[in-house]
């Protein structure tokens, strides 16, 4: 008998805790765990041609086109480690990008089985973020309320100052939340349309989180 792969979106906005539960998700399905980001940095890091031509555009600070991360997740898809499905961290962000998914994976006659959103309030988001305090030495992440350190300011792992990151200021959360609103609307609606959209409860903790992922994916039709 042949297992069909299985091809698992994970969206949510950011601070969501999506990279934690899709590495659990990857782990627990042994699929690939794919986010745009690691793509990116690995294609580089290995001086391909793709990476190559993505470091012109982030060297000039701009966004890397659809089509070349399309070129990155291609190859990425057709390789061994993804024969038994991939777990897709946070991409796509956009109905494009969708479309360009949804064609890739038809190539291998494959299709998006399921698409999990983790809901969380914006409330929370704007907690979890803005409460962090990162240390510039050795990159430890504190939090003032969930992981405080031992000292006030002080990094538990180094005893440099802790620093609030400019990535985690409140004025800059709250525009990254309402840009990924205004983006992710209409691609819950492309995927709800298609009836493989499953919502759940970002907020709760993150062994429950895990729980009621794996129970939305548990009635994925084959
Ligand atoms: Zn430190």
């Amino acid at each position: 008998m042949v297992t069909r792969a299985l091809d698992v979106i994970l969206l949510g906005p950011p601070g969501a805790g999506k990279g934690t539960q899709a590495k659990r998700i990857a782990a627990a399905f042994e699929l690939l765990h794919i986010s745009t980001g690691d793509l990116l940095r690995d294609e580089v890091a290995k001086d391909t041609s793709l990476g190559e031509e993505a470091k012109g555009y982030m060297n000039r600070g701009e966004l890397v086109p659809d089509a070349l991360v399309g070129k990155m997740l291609a190859k990425r898809l057709h390789s061994q480690q993804a024969a038994l499905g991939c777990v897709y961290d946070g991409y796509p962000r956009t109905t494009a990008q969708a479309v360009l998914l949804d064609g890739l994976l038809s190539e291998l006659n494959r299709r998006v089985d399921v698409v999990l959103y983790l809901g969380v309030p914006d409330a929370d988001i704007l907690a979890r973020i803005t409460g962090r305090r990162s240390c510039p030495t050795c990159g430890a992440v504190h939090h003032v309320v969930t992981l405080p350190p031992i000292a006030e300011g002080v990094c538990d792992r180094c005893g440099a100052a802790l620093v609030q990151r400019n990535d985690d200021r409140e004025g800059v959360v709250r525009e990254r939340l309402r840009v990924y609103g205004e983006h992710t609307a209409p691609l819950l609606k492309y995927y709800n349309a298609r009836r493989i959209l499953r919502e759940v409860d970002g907020a709760v903790a993150p062994d429950e989180v895990f729980r009621r992922l794996r129970e939305a994916m548990g009635n994925v039709s084959a």
